[in-house]
This record gives structure tokens, C-alpha cells and sequence, in this order.
């Protein structure tokens, strides 16, 4: 079996960057490219990623790239590829997605078909068995992903099973949650250290503020859930519970967080206080019923976080404009506070009645959003 991989961590777009960085500071090198980031290494590589990485969606294995500009192409290509250092004789291996951008080859249920064959002729030739019968297929799951690009196909492993977004703290969410993995992705973009106070005053079932917890105690995001890789036989079982006991003995129980959550609905204060005890940082966080048109505070040099309600998804266009309005208002009396929101509502600046030192382009599932950005004013201390 394999013991050295060319890997991908995918990301939403605009979280490349963030994800790149978290690898970096993994002590990893890697490649930032639209939609992913390249890196190398061995199975703890591949352990200590998904365990560890905030922002990113999925970790995947690059078992091969090769042109594929017809369907003779792709199946020797495909074929190719050096499967029994992967597949082993039994497991499942769907070809589960397939996907083709700019590419001659466009029908992606033939691309699944195809591909499909190839390795199921692949492991039948390696493992010597007959042609017509086809293979077993009960034991541990791989999911193959084949994707071509400008007539260039990449195939891959996923090493990570339900997408790393999926921390499995969440016991109940709200309407409008916003993914884990972005959230910590925008605690990553913003200026917020655990020495500051943070406010989710829009907090919903509670994840910026949960996440910006685990984040200040060193608790590994996929701690408590498991994964792809854990069900393949080639991946010694030891390494995996190394790198949990490693985790464990990372979290810092030390540390004095200022975290506050506030929601002006009473029944999402209860199921993010559930989440937070999930999470194991419920003494971390205080979550209280208030509206932010309610949120006061004498603390200075602060981080205020939100995700408020979009037109899209919860209220009319009107009552976002009045929300807008009472919380630019709100909030212009905390001068040394810096202020990340995140909304796909374009008007938002004109109804904050403030401009963005900065703006930055996300997607929020499917929806564009912008994460806008206002620094607050340095000052020193008083304490
Ligand atoms: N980020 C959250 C989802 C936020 S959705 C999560 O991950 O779950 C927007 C939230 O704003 C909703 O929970 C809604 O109840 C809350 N909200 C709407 N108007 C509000 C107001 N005036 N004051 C405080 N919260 C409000």
C-alpha cells in the first residue's frame, strides 16, 4: 500500500487562502488554487489534516491526473492508475461523483460509467479474477471522484467521509446556520485573539462563538467525529489514536475567555447553550436572550461577529433595512471594537451607514455573501 500521497484540502472559494495558511502553520507546504490547496505527505499527513484543519471541506488523495479528451482516453488513463495500492480486494469504491468544466468530454454519468470499469477491470487483472464475474464489493468504502478540466481528468480518493464542516457538536441548529468550517474560517480573517472579547450578538444556535472557542483552547475540530480513512485497512490504527491522544493533550484548560452570544430568539439561546456543552466549551461562552438593538458594553478593544438575517432567508426587505439601521446605530458608540458581518444583502454599508475598510467575497452554501469589515480604533488599555 501507499505510503506517500499528493493531497487536496478543497475549500469554499475565497477560503483557499485561510485553508493554505492553517496548513502552513500545520507545518505543512502547499499550493493555493481556486477551489483547493495541494500538499504531500504520509498517512499521518492525511490523520493529522482532517483532525486539525478549520476551514476546509474535504481532504483528498490524488491517485492520478492525465489528459482525457475521449472516453478510450479516460478508461486507459483510469485504468492506468496504480488502484491496488489502494483498493483492496472486497471494499466498496462508487465512482461517487464526476464532474467535467470546459472539457470535450461533458456527459459525467458516462465519465462515473467508464471510470467505473477501469478500475473494476484494474482489480480484477491484479487480482486475478475472472472477467465476468463481477467484484465483490462489502467491505470499507473509498469514494472515487473523477473531475475534468480543460480535458484534463483528476482522480481521487476522499479521505474524509461527511464533510469536515460536520464537527459533530451540532445537536439542533437554527433556520440559518452558518457551516463550522466558515465560521472558523472568518474568526481566522478577523483580528480577534483570545485575549479580546468577542459578541455574536446574531448568534443563532451558537457556532461563531463555539468555534472561536474551540479555536482559543486548541480543541482539533474533528476530534469528535470520525472519519473516511478510519475504515481502510492499509491506515494503522495506532497512528489514529495517537493523533487523538495528541489532541486531548493539546487543549488548553487554562485559558479565560470573554466570549458573549446574544439572540432575540429564547429557543436558539437554549439549543446553542446544548451545542456548546456538545462541543465541551459551554463555561467558555455566555449565550443570553437580548436583541442587538439591546447590546451595551464598557468593555473596549473587542470583536463583534455576525451573521444577521438576509432578505434571502428570514425577514423582508424592509424589516432588514430597520435592522441595518438600529444596528449601525448600535454599534457606532463602540468605537474601539472591530466589527465583522456577514450578509449577502448589497446595500448593506448604506443602511449601516458605514463604509467597509474592507469587503470580501464569500459563499455561504450557494449564496454570495460579503464579510464586511470595520477596524476599530486602537487604544491602550485602561487595566
Ligand atoms: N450564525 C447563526 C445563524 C444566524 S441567523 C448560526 O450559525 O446559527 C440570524 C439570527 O439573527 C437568527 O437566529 C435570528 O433569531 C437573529 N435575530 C434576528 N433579529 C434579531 C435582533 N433584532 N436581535 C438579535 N438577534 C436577531
Amino acid at each position: 500500500m501507499k505510503n506517500k500521497f499528493n493531497l487536496i484540502a478543497t475549500a469554499a472559494a475565497g477560503l483557499e487562502a485561510v485553508v493554505g495558511r492553517e496548513l502552513r502553520d500545520l507545518g505543512y507546504e502547499c499550493q493555493v488554487e481556486n477551489g483547493r490547496v495541494r500538499f504531500s505527505g504520509d498517512i499521518s499527513t492525511i490523520i493529522e489534516s482532517n483532525l486539525w484543519l478549520r476551514a476546509a471541506d474535504r481532504i483528498k488523495i490524488i491517485v492520478g491526473q492525465f489528459p482525457a479528451r475521449t472516453f478510450e482516453e479516460l478508461f486507459q488513463g483510469v485504468f492506468g492508475l496504480d488502484w491496488e495500492n489502494y483498493l483492496p480486494l472486497g471494499c466498496k469504491f462508487p465512482i461517487s461523483k464526476a464532474k467535467c468544466v470546459k472539457s470535450k468530454l461533458h456527459n459525467e454519468p458516462s465519465v462515473q460509467a467508464i471510470s467505473k470499469k477501469a478500475v473494476v477491470k484494474k482489480l480484477q487483472k491484479h487480482f486475478h479474477r475472472p472477467e465476468g464475474v463481477p467484484l465483490q464489493e462489502t467491505g470499507a468504502e473509498f469514494k472515487i471522484e473523477v473531475s475534468i478540466l480543460k480535458d484534463v481528468a483528476t482522480v481521487m480518493i476522499d479521505t474524509t467521509g461527511s464533510s469536515l464542516f460536520k464537527r459533530g457538536y451540532r445537536v439542533e441548529k437554527g433556520g440559518a446556520p452558518i457551516k463550522e468550517n466558515m465560521a472558523a474560517a472568518i474568526l481566522l480573517l478577523s483580528n480577534w485573539y483570545p485575549d479580546k472579547p468577542l459578541i455574536d450578538p446574531t448568534c443563532g444556535s451558537g457556532t461563531f462563538c463555539i468555534e472561536a472557542a474551540m479555536m482559543a483552547r486548541k480543541i482539533a475540530p474533528g476530534l469528535k467525529r470520525d472519519f473516511a480513512f478510519e475504515d481502510w485497512n492499509w491506515v494503522d490504527k495506532n497512528l489514529v489514536k495517537q493523533a487523538r491522544q495528541k489532541a486531548e493533550g493539546a487543549i488548553d484548560k487554562e485559558l479565560e475567555l470573554d466570549i458573549l452570544g446574544s439572540d432575540i430568539d429564547a429557543r436558539l439561546i437554549e439549543i446553542a447553550n446544548k451545542n456548546a456543552l456538545a462541543a465541551g466549551v459551554a463555561e467558555d461562552i455566555q449565550f443570553k436572550q437580548m436583541r442587538l438593538q439591546d447590546l451595551k458594553t464598557e468593555k473596549t478593544n473587542g470583536v463583534i461577529l455576525s451573521n444577521p438575517p438576509y432578505g434571502e432567508r428570514l425577514l423582508d426587505d424592509d424589516a432588514i433595512a430597520k435592522l441595518y439601521k438600529e444596528m449601525g446605530q448600535t454599534f457606532s458608540s463602540l468605537k474601539t471594537w472591530s466589527i465583522f458581518v456577514l450578509t449577502s444583502d448589497e446595500q448593506f454599508e448604506a443602511r449601516f451607514g458605514r463604509l467597509a475598510d474592507k469587503k470580501r467575497k464569500l459563499y455561504n452554501g450557494t449564496l454570495k455573501v460579503d464579510l464586511y469589515q470595520f477596524f476599530g480604533q486602537r487604544v491602550k488599555r485602561s487595566n
